[in-house]
């Protein structure tokens, strides 16, 4: 597999033109795809296929022409706000959920935070690209430079001869002693990535451009910052095979902090024993029945949540064999209807529905 190194566009980069909540051609026919995938809660890629086309006509100014279906929901994918089955089968993710119940409300900062958020997620190949040989480096080293460089930004130039071709940590070790951003390598422009990708940034004011440099938009830099103060930029980069949640555990490990005596306070008031079910007896350890703690809305969704979730009313104690089940079995159903009964105060207070806490779990 010849891997190209460098940064790509994902998809047919531009999916939003215009500042989040302005109509323009492109939000209007993302929003509308949202929409419809919402509305049919599951559709399949062949019906999507056949509908969409006419859905969009019927709700916005979309121009028939022949490009392909799959180009209106494959940025949406690679965002995460969908996600797509094995047997083909699109349906909107917590994310994509919640971005569009925050863009009908007219909150578009808080979509943009979604985005923001992910962004941070997002690598390449993913699954919306796992067919294109190309490699496209996260955008958190984007934001990562952004912050480092917040007095002098970017420049054009810096994005399409350097940026895109950064492979490993090790093109900026040199740039972390010195903080000179020539000192990294230069090669042949390419502007795929500026052109589709950063505009769009621009477009929809997560990034500002101000005489041919970029920053990050003052509205979002305390989200940015809090996202990526705390990691280093070898954290940041990783191999094809790093699977997405993998990536999110690891990284919501270094970016926040726990506090380990909110586990033990929580299995002093669980008694000791499994929460799934009392029965589940192991094996003494310091005298007590071994539990392991869990935090039943996991500390990766943290940067979409405004409330603490290092809370002691967040942490069960649970049985080896149900801690297990929770994060690799193929049907988590059950027992996250049952975490989720634990704490139903909780959950209310901050707004989680139990289908929520479901999704969030999807790949975990
Ligand atoms: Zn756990
Ligand atoms: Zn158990």
């Amino acid at each position: 597999m010849a891997n190209i190194y460098r940064w790509q566009a994902p998809g047919n980069g531009k999916i939003f033109d215009k500042p989040l909540g302005e109509s323009s051609y492109m939000n209007s026919r993302t929003i509308a795809v949202l929409r419809y995938i919402q509305e049919k809660v599951k559709v399949s890629q062949v019906e999507f296929n056949l509908e969409i086309k006419t859905y969009l006509k019927n709700s916005t100014d979309y121009r028939e022409n022949n490009s392909t279906p799959s180009h209106f929901f494959r940025p949406l994918l690679f965002l995460g706000f969908l996600k797509i089955s094995r047997s083909k089968v699109l349906e909107l993710t917590l994310e994509g959920d919640k971005f569009l119940h925050f863009y009908e409300r007219g909150e578009y900062l808080k979509c943009k935070k979604y985005i923001l958020n992910q962004l941070d997620n997002s690598t390449y190949p993913n699954i919306a690209t796992k067919d294109i040989k190309l490699q496209l480096f996260p955008f958190r080293i984007l934001f990562k430079l952004l912050l480092q460089e917040r007095k002098n930004g970017l420049s054009k130039e810096f994005i399409c001869e350097q940026l895109v071709y950064l492979r490993e940590s090790d093109d900026l070790v040199l740039y972390e002693k010195q903080h000179d951003l020539s000192k990294i390598a230069k090669k042949d422009e390419y502007d795929k990535f500026y052109s589709w990708v950063i505009n769009s940034l621009v477009n929809i004011e997560i990034l500002e451009r101000k005489n041919r440099r970029y920053f990050i938009a003052d509205d979002i830099y305390e989200d940015v910052e809090n996202l990526y103060r705390n990691l280093s930029f070898s954290s940041l980069f990783f191999n094809d095979e790093t699977l997405l949640c993998q990536l999110d555990t690891k990284t919501a490990h270094e970016r926040y902090k726990r506090d380990p005596r909110l586990i033990v306070e929580a299995k002093i008031r669980d008694n000791f024993t499994c929460q799934v079910d009392k029965n589940h007896t192991t094996f003494l350890s310091k005298g007590v029945n071994y539990v392991e703690g869990h935090h039943v809305i996991p500390m990766f969704q943290q940067k979409n949540y405004s409330f603490n979730l290092d809370d002691v009313d967040n942490i069960t104690s649970l049985c080896p064999t149900c801690h297990r089940e929770i994060h690799s079995s193929d049907d988590k159903e059950a027992i996250l209807n049952k975490l989720y009964n634990l704490n139903l105060a909780f959950m209310h207070l901050n707004g989680i529905l139990q289908e929520d806490l479901q999704k969030m779990y999807y790949c975990v």
